[in-house]
């Protein structure tokens, strides 16, 4: 099998067969390297690795051949030229703004993004410097109206979380290009299966692998995609030095669950959007938040930029609050939990969780309201999450 071949296979294809160069042993699955260190054949070779005369391992903090996999495999997907793989989704974004940013430099970033982005971007990068606007994701003049001399980085997310903004892309990258800026996109909700940011421009994908790449609850992991330069020198380095690296083992399970993202994505996708109809059409539910909706104010941007609309989405039920928490009470099968991207659905109340932090006023604004319920559609039988939805709604 030659690079060459790998250019032209799908994204599927890439997920299942990309890295794993078999060993002399012959085995079909590729196996876990749980070693800390490597040995040489002599002195002179242990000098010529440090001294980066000699490619190879040295130390599982800077590489390791299990986590090395699974990068090659997610930079394929993404059709980005490198992986950094982190100890997680956080990690990823620490060491994208360590390595690329410097004291005095501005990041303009959504105002949707992840919460804990938010308090690291608010509480920790600001201590050493590096100041943060936050912007409407689908308002593009705010982008370039909020970008200053002093800006290097756009940070975004789309969709967004928990209303499922869609974000243009390529527009924004174009923004990004023509302010000497980099633009970042979080790809935690679509994963490469439904959207490479890379292809419309972006110049580096980050992931929260924790999320739908593992999609089955288990292990905390991250990744950085991008060039050979950007990721593969100046992240590594953050990395080699800061050791927010990933164990094998964790990349063992994410390379594994790579091989079945895309039929993952599409059964999720499959679910959210049948939920997605059955809720439009029920009496107690005022609006519905998916991309997958002809009613959703970017349909037809998400059909372009998507090959799927995703496993998420959103609602607003009548009766606030008090409605939202009885809706959530009265499941039985359905995790309470703020996770997502998991086989199992998810339910949670974002007002008094994931947005519990930030005031009334900036919740209004950002139109996450009190009767908002945000839904992370599983690989149950649709019918069986419908049935666990509708004593609530008819309640
Ligand atoms: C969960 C999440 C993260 C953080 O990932 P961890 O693996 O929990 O550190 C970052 N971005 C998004 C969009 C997420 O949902």
């Amino acid at each position: 099998m030659s690079n060459n071949d790998q250019n032209h296979w799908g994204t599927a294809t890439r997920g299942v067969r990309v890295g794993a160069e078999r060993t002399p042993e012959g085995e079909h699955s590729f196996p876990i390297y749980a070693t800390s260190s490597f040995v040489f054949e002599s002195a002179a070779q242990a000098a010529a690795r440090f001294g980066g005369d000699e490619p190879g391992n040295i130390y599982s903090r800077f590489t390791n051949p299990t986590v090395r996999a699974f990068g090659e495999r997610l930079a394929a997907m993404e059709g980005g030229e490198t992986c950094v793989a982190t100890a997680s989704g956080m990690s990823a974004i620490l060491s994208t703004c360590l390595a690329l940013l410097n004291q005095g430099e501005h990041i303009v970033a959504a105002h949707t993004l992840f919460g804990s982005t938010i308090g690291l971007f608010n509480n920790h990068l600001a201590r050493f410097g590096v100041t943060t606007s936050y912007v409407s994701p689908t308002d593009l003049d705010a982008w370039r109206e909020a970008i200053t001399p002093a800006t290097r980085m756009l940070f975004v997310e789309t969709p967004s979380n928990p209303l499922t903004e869609i974000v243009d892309l390529a527009a924004l990258a174009e923004i990004a290009r023509d302010n000497g800026c980099l633009l970042v996109v979080d790809n935690c909700f679509c994963t490469p299966a439904l959207q490479r940011p890379i292809e419309f421009g972006a110049d580096i994908v980050v992931h929260s692998a924790t999320k739908f790449i593992d999609g089955q609850g288990r292990c905390l992991g991250g990744a950085v995609i991008g060039d050979a330069e950007t990721v593969g020198e100046k992240v590594f380095g953050i990395l080699r030095s800061g050791g927010a690296s990933m164990s094998p083992f964790n990349a063992w399970v994410f390379l594994k669950a790579l091989e079945t993202l895309e039929v993952r994505m599409r059964a999720h996708t499959a679910a959210a959007q049948t939920l997605a109809e059955w809720l439009e059409a029920q009496p107690a539910v005022e609006r519905v938040y998916y991309p997958g909706l002809a009613s959703h104010p970017q349909h037809e941007l998400a059909a372009r930029q998507q090959d799927g609309f995703g496993g998420l989405l959103s609602f607003d039920v009548r009766g606030g609050r008090d409605a939202a928490w009885r809706l959530i009470d009265s499941t039985r099968m359905l995790s309470i939990t703020a996770n997502l991207g998991d086989t199992r659905t998810t339910i949670v109340h974002p007002a008094t969780t994931t947005h519990s932090r930030i005031s009334a006023e900036e919740r209004a604004r950002a139109g996450i309201g009190d009767g908002l319920v945000r839904i992370s559609a599983g690989l149950e039988n649709v019918e069986d999450i419908i049935a666990d939805l509708e004593p609530g709604l008819a309640a």
